[in-house]
C-alpha cells in the first residue's frame, strides 16, 4: 500500500498508448500527468515533482536518453522508467548508465509495469531514509562538536566572566545569529553576559530584564520569537534592528538558575532542532556556572580558615611573647630581692640589663598590639609635618644603631632630597620595623642599606634592603597580611607575632603611600615604600587612618 499519492509523469508521442496508460495507474491509484513531447515534460518537472517518471526512448524533439539526463538533473530523486522498441535496447542500456531505474520493453504486460513502478518507489523511499539518517547523523554530530566547543572553552577557566564571554561567542556562532546573552539569577535575574549585542540593547537589558525572560526563567520553559515586531517586551530590539529571538532556561539538577538566549537580525523560525541545541548548550553553561560557583566558595572558605588559623597562631605567639619577656623580668627582680644573697656590681647591672632589655620588650609588644587594635578601629592618628627623611632617620638612629648592632647599617640620602610630609614617629617605627626583619633575616656582618630618591610619579621613594635570605615571589603579597609570618624562615631570638608588616603597610597607606617588596629568593630583600613630597601649602592638620583593608 502507498502512504500518498504518487505523481507519475509519462512522455510518449503516442496519445492512444498514453490514454490506455493512464487508466491503468489511475486504477491503482496513482496521479497521472501526460506530456507527448520532451519540451511539454520539461516544462511539467519545472512546476511539480513526480515521484516517478516514464519516458518514451524516441521523442519527436528530443532522445529519451537526453530528457532523462534534463528531468533527473531536476529533480534526481525521481524513479526513471524508459519504454522502448526492440531497436532501441541499446539506448535503453545506456539510459541505466544515466541513471534510469529500469527499462521496459514495448509493448508491455501492465502488471509487470505496476511491479516494476512499486520496486522503483520502494528505493526511492530507502534511499530518502538514508538521507534522513544522514542528515541527522551529520546534525547530531555538529551538535557533539559543539557541545565539545563549549564545554572546553567553559572548562578552561574557573573565572565566571571569561567562561560566559567564551561560550556566548560559541552560542550565537553555532545558532547563526548575530547575538547571544546570558541572564543568571543571584539576588535577582540580571544579565551577566552578551556577545554581539548592540550597545543601546545591552544596556537596556543590563537596566530591566525584561519579562519575557523572566517567564523563561520562572517557567523553566524556552520562548521562541519568530517575528519580535509581535512582541511588545522585545521593542527594545526590534529598534535596533534584531527580526527574531528565541530563549531556553539555565537548568542544573532540575532547577533553572538563569536564561540563555540569542538574536538574529532576520525574520526566522527557529526549529525544534535549534531549541534542543540552545538546551544542550545552556546546560553545558550552567554547569559550568555551578562549578565557578562552587571553586568561589571554596576558596573564600579556604581563606576564612586561613586567617583563623593565622589567628590561633598568633595567641599562641602572642602569650609566648608576654611571658618570655616577664619571665626574665620577674627572675631577675626576684634574684635582686633575695634578701640573703649578696651580688656582685657586675652581676647587678646584669640583672637590671636584662630587666631593662625586657621591659622594653614588652612594651614594644604592647605597643604593637595597640597599633594594630586602632588601624583596625580605624583610629590611628598620623599627624603630617613637612620633615627632612635625614631628620627623620637621626631621630631614631640610636634605635636603629642598637637593633642592627651586629650589622653594617648605611643610610644613603641625596642631600637635595625634598621633605616628605608624614607622621615623623611613625614613620621612625616603620624604618624600626623594617631595619628590624633586615636583621633577623641577613647573616651577621651583611649590609643593611636605607636609601632614597625622588621616584617618577613625584612621590618620596624610601628603601630598606638587606643581603639576606630574600622572601619567594608568590609570598611577597602575603607577609603584609596581619599575622603572617614565613614558615621555616631563619629567625633570630625572637619569634615574633607577624604584626610588624602589616602596622607598617597600615601607617604608610595613612600617608596616602604604598609600601612592598622586591626580592628575588636568597639574594635579599628590598622593602620600598613612598610618601607625599612637601608642598609649601601644607597644612599642620591631624589625619585618621582610613585605611584597614589589611
Ligand atoms: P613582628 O614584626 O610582629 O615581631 P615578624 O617580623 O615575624 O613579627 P613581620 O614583620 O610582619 O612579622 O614580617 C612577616 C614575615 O615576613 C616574617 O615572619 C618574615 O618571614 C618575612 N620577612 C619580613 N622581612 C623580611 C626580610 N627582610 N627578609 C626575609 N623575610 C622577611
Ligand atoms: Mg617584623
Amino acid at each position: 500500500m502507498m502512504e500518498d499519492k504518487k505523481s507519475i509523469l509519462v512522455v510518449d508521442d503516442e496519445l492512444d498508448f498514453l490514454a490506455v496508460i493512464r487508466r491503468i495507474l489511475k486504477v491503482k491509484g496513482y496521479e497521472v500527468t501526460t506530456a507527448s513531447s520532451a519540451g511539454d515534460a520539461i516544462a511539467c518537472a519545472q512546476e511539480h515533482f513526480y515521484s516517478v517518471a516514464i519516458l518514451d526512448i524516441s521523442l519527436p524533439d528530443m532522445a529519451g536518453t537526453e530528457l532523462l539526463s534534463i528531468l533527473l538533473k531536476i529533480h534526481p530523486d525521481t524513479v526513471a522508467v524508459m519504454l522502448t522498441g526492440h531497436s532501441s535496447v541499446q539506448n535503453a542500456v545506456t539510459s541505466l548508465n544515466r541513471g534510469a531505474f529500469a527499462y521496459l520493453e514495448k509493448p508491455m504486460d501492465p502488471e509487470h509495469l505496476l511491479s516494476v513502478l512499486e520496486q522503483g518507489l520502494d528505493k526511492q523511499r530507502l534511499a530518502r531514509e538514508n538521507q534522513k539518517l544522514l542528515a541527522e547523523l551529520e546534525e547530531r554530530n555538529r551538535i557533539t562538536s559543539i557541545l565539545l566547543e563549549v564545554s572546553q572553552s567553559a572548562a578552561k577557566s574557573l573565572d565566571l566572566r571569561q567562561i560566559i564571554e567564551a561560550s556566548l561567542a560559541k552560542v550565537a556562532g553555532s545558532i547563526a545569529v548575530e547575538s547571544a546573552f546570558l541572564l543568571l539569577f543571584e539576588e535577582r535575574l540580571a544579565l551577566k553576559g552578551q556577545h554581539g549585542l548592540a550597545a543601546p540593547a545591552a544596556a537596556k537589558m543590563a537596566e530591566a530584564v525584561p519579562a519575557i525572560f523572566s517567564k523563561v526563567y520562572q517557567e523553566g520553559e524556552p520562548v521562541l520569537v519568530d517575528d519580535i515586531a509581535d512582541e511588545p517586551d522585545l521593542a527594545f530590539l526590534d529598534r535596533e534592528g534584531y527580526r527574531s529571538a528565541a530563549c531556553v532556561p539555565l537548568m542544573i539538577l532540575g532547577e533553572s538558575i538563569g536564561v540563555l538566549g540569542v538574536a538574529g537580525s532576520s525574520l526566522r523560525h527557529f526549529s525544534t532542532g535549534d531549541i534542543g541545541l540552545l538546551t544542550a548548550i545552556g546546560r553545558e553553561i550552567a554547569i559550568a556556572v555551578q562549578n565557578s560557583r562552587l571553586y568561589e566558595q571554596a576558596s573564600s572558605a579556604r581563606a576564612l580558615r586561613e586567617l583563623d588559623s593565622m589567628r590561633t597562631e598568633f595567641l599562641a605567639n602572642i602569650s609566648h611573647e608576654l611571658r618570655t619577656p616577664l619571665a626574665v623580668i620577674k627572675g631577675s627582680a626576684s634574684s635582686l630581692l633575695q634578701p640573703d644573697v649578696e651580688f656582685d656590681e657586675m652581676t647587678r647591672r646584669e640583672f637590671l640589663q636584662s630587666i631593662d632589655k625586657d621591659a622594653d620588650r614588652l612594651s614594644r609588644l604592647v605597643n604593637d598590639l595597640l597599633m594594630m587594635s586602632r588601624l583596625e578601629a580605624g583610629t590611628l592618628t598620623v599627624v603630617k609635618k613637612p620633615h627632612r627623611l635625614a631628620d627623620i632617620i637621626s631621630g631614631v638612629k640610636d634605635r636603629l644603631d642598637s637593633i642592627a648592632l651586629r650589622h653594617h647599617l648605611r643610610v644613603d640620602i641625596p642631600e637635595e632630597l625634598p621633605p616628605v610630609v608624614a607622621d615623623d614617629g611613625r614613620i621612625g617605627e616603620v624604618l624600626t620595623n623594617l631595619v628590624e626583619n633586615a636583621t633577623k633575616h641577613a647573616e651577621t656582618g651583611t649590609v643593611i642599606t636605607i636609601s632614597a630618591c625622588v621616584n617618577e610619579g613625584r612621590k618620596i621613594e624610601i628603601s630598606v634592603s638587606d643581603e639576606g635570605i630574600g622572601i619567594p615571589e608568590e609570598l611577597q603579597q602575603k607577609i603584609f597580611q596581619r599575622f603572617y609570618q614565613v614558615e621555616n624562615s631563619k629567625r633570630g631570638n625572637r619569634k615574633g607575632t607577624g604584626l610588624g608588616l602589616a602596622i607598617c603597610r597600615g601607617i604608610i597607606e595613612a600617608h596616602g603611600g604604598r609600601i612592598w617588596v622586591a626580592s628575588a629568593s636568597g639574594k635579599g630583600a628590598k622593602f620600598s615604600f613612598t610618601l607625599p613630597v612637601s608642598e609649601a601649602a601644607d597644612k599642620d592638620k591631624p589625619d585618621l587612618a582610613q585605611a584597614n583593608t589589611m
